[in-house]
């Protein structure tokens, strides 16, 4: 049922995307930086690094748009793909790109602050739309499972530095526990898990943190034996 509620958000959130895309933009974050303006999507950013410091990264499994379309990808290419390195990539596209936008808040300051800047529809937007939502696509398809979350998502750098701050400042969040001693390393866990992250390993290893985990939980609700099990808690 869980898992019915999640994917149905997930959906929700996909068909909302033309909408919340003004919002969650790398692109338009950056036009308005150029004109001296804080927007909808600098806020959105800020907002989603405070809430991952209980929430972790909820977002990304349960109301991201991109995550949506590329959790429909799968069908075409259910691949795992993930590794330090596949995944390092994102922060360096991250630093760069916030790097850019600093300095250009800096250059074009005193700043004001406008939600809705740009938020007009207009065909340069629709282009910005269409390049943006085909790259998670074609990244995704190319890769294979969630591969755009673990190596370019201008997001998901945000989410894990709250979560970072959270257990450095001993702020309980949102993690996932396991009992080991009950698992029969059937390795379900892993194979449904979005972000091939290897579970089984996990479990046995009681290292139940991963920053490249988006609190889906199908590792939750598909183990046989109830061995995983999620909450808020201190690390
Ligand atoms: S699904 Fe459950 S029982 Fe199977 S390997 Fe994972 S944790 Fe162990
Ligand atoms: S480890 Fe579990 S909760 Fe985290 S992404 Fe994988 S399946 Fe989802």
């Amino acid at each position: 049922m869980r898992q019915k509620i999640r994917k149905g958000l997930l959906a929700y959130t996909a068909i909302l995307f033309p909408l919340l895309f003004f919002f969650l933009s790398p692109f338009i974050i950056v036009m308005s930086a150029a004109n001296g303006v804080i927007n909808g999507s600098a806020v959105m950013f800020g907002l989603l690094l405070l809430i991952s410091l209980f929430g972790s990264r909820l977002f990304c499994g349960w109301l991201c748009p991109g995550g949506a379309i590329q959790d429909q990808v799968i069908n075409a290419n259910n691949r795992s793909w993930n590794s330090k390195w596949k995944n390092a990539s994102k922060y360096i596209i991250w630093i760069v790109w916030l790097s850019f936008i600093v300095f250009l808040w800096i250059h074009n300051s005193p700043l004001q602050l406008d939600f809705f800047y740009l938020s007009g529809i207009n065909l340069f937007i629709v282009i910005i739309y269409f390049v943006v939502t085909t790259i998670i696509y074609v990244i995704a398809l190319i890769t294979g499972k969630r591969g755009m979350c673990h190596s370019i998502c201008w997001m998901a750098p945000f989410m894990v530095i709250g979560e970072k701050l959270a257990d450095l400042l001993h702020i309980p969040r949102f993690r996932l526990k396991a009992d080991s001693k009950t698992c029969v390393s059937c390795g379900k866990c892993s194979k449904n898990c979005p972000m091939s992250l290897n579970v089984l390993e996990m479990v046995t290893s009681g290292q139940m943190d991963s920053y490249e985990c988006i609190s889906c939980l199908e590792c939750v609700d598909g183990c046989p034996k109830k061995v995983i099990t999620c909450g808020i808690q201190r690390k």
